[in-house]
């Protein structure tokens, strides 16, 4: 019998591709989906926050206290990797450089701490998602912007695109094996094809040309990003009808402490732009950097509102030894930021139930992703959740909804 592998993936989309990437390279073990029958278990970690460090260290130690043979990979093997194996808690550490080599790393008998090459360029391919019904898609990795609070390209590397025909190749194996729906990922995905003419809207032209293709989505897109080749895509069938903008902050002054490449200006007439052509709109913004203050926090507010945000992926900054952030004051207290938090994530929950208000005679498409005795749950192309009564096992369905409820925090249908 061969033993058993549980794979524990932490933070982005990009950790979710690399996960299926050593789950399909397993030849002399299995892998279990179900974590208590696991003899190993390889963490694929992430380090973006505090919190993350925290959440993997956490797990680490209730897997050791199970008596589980762990291995760490990910961003956080290269911040917390080496205090984790010098304290005995892993067994082997290795970056993500060294993913495809897992069948043999497992089977290593001594202990190992090998990060290989930070700014490798990843060719596999995978066949499957394992319980998932939408695929990402890793176009490209690392990054060479320097935003001041941010770790990544420490621990992703230099921004730097897979091959064209490769991603191409990955499309079609997994459009071949069912699905439809496919999320471009990276870490600073926009890069993709930069310094070599290519570009992601090129890409996605060219992808939606396979057969099987019926929604693309791009993971996450810096503002400066969104170019002629990107405009002219925006009104094609196959493009998601919603759009997540990074902008980080509103404020000018934070922008520039952050050392952001937008500003707010352009960021508004971008996202004023996407709105009247009926785009959800998405963005990632960092509440309590230090420098925040009252007034520009109010600002900051009042600016927001001239962005038309439906979704939001908001985050309480976190001090990242390294960064030129972790040295800036003053620092904001806990208490204010969770406050500034709550009134962003009310401004924009509000603007998102006005907007599918806005849209009810529209028809939704919704690729249905989980769900099971008479209850579906999927997203429709607005990137707005649907929940839907069914007598029916509608789970990995693609289904148009013309008639359902608006209600506070999703959409509802019975079909
Ligand atoms: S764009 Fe900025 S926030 Fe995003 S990964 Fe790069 S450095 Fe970090």
């Amino acid at each position: 019998m061969k033993p058993k592998v549980y794979f524990k993936t932490f933070g982005c989309r990009t950790n979710v591709f690399d996960s299926q990437v050593m789950m399909s390279a397993l030849r002399d073990y299995d892998l279990t989906e179900v974590e208590s029958d696991a003899d190993i278990v390889v963490v694929n970690s992430c380090t973006v926050t505090n919190g993350a460090d925290v959440s993997v260290r956490g797990y680490i130690n209730s897997m050791e206290k199970q008596g589980k043979k762990m291995f760490l990979t990910g961003c956080g093997a290269h911040t917390k990797g080496e205090s984790l194996f010098e304290a005995g808690k892993v067994q082997g550490v290795f970056g993500q450089s060294e993913k495809m080599k897992i069948n043999s790393l497992l089977s290593t008998p001594n202990r190992f701490y090998e990060m290989g090459d930070l700014n490798y360029i990843d060719d596999a391919i995978v066949e499957e998602f394992v319980g998932k019904s939408r695929a990402f898609i890793k176009i490209q990795e690392g990054c060479n912007f320097r935003c001041s609070y941010c770790i990544i390209p420490f621990v992703r590397g230099d921004a730097r695109s897979m091959e064209e025909s490769q991603i191409l190749e990955q499309v079609r194996r997994l459009a071949g094996n069912g699905f439809g729906e496919f999320v471009l990922t990276g870490t600073n995905v926009g890069s993709y094809g930069q310094g070599d003419k290519r570009s992601i809207a090129t890409l996605m032209q060219k992808m939606s040309l396979i057969r099987g293709v019926r929604r693309i989505r791009v993971g996450s897109l810096e503002p400066i990003q969104i170019n002629e080749p990107f405009l002219e895509i925006l009104e094609e069938p196959w493009l998601e009808r919603h759009l997540h903008i990074a902008i980080q902050h509103s404020s000018n002054t934070m922008l520039k402490l952050m050392n952001r490449r937008n500003r707010y200006e352009s960021d508004r007439e971008l996202f004023a732009m996407l709105h009247h052509k009926g785009f959800a709109l998405g963005t990632d913004f960092i509440v309590g950097h230090p420098g925040e203050s009252d007034a520009i926090w109010e600002e900051a507010m009042d600016n927001l509102k001239g962005l038309h945000l439906t979704h939001i992926h908001p985050f309480t900054y976190s001090k990242r030894d390294g960064t030129p952030s972790a040295t800036m004051k003053p620092a904001v207290n806990g208490t204010v930021s969770a406050l500034r938090m709550q009134q962003l994530n009310g401004i924009v929950h509000h603007n998102n139930y006005q907007f599918r208000q806005h849209h009810a005679s529209l028809p939704l498409d919704v690729l249905v992703e989980s769900g099971g005795e008479g209850i579906y749950t999927g997203l429709d192309q607005f990137f707005n959740k649907m929940v839907i009564r069914s007598d029916e096992d509608l789970s990995g369905n693609w289904i148009t909804i013309h008639n359902y409820e608006v209600e506070n925090d999703h959409n509802t249908a019975n079909l």
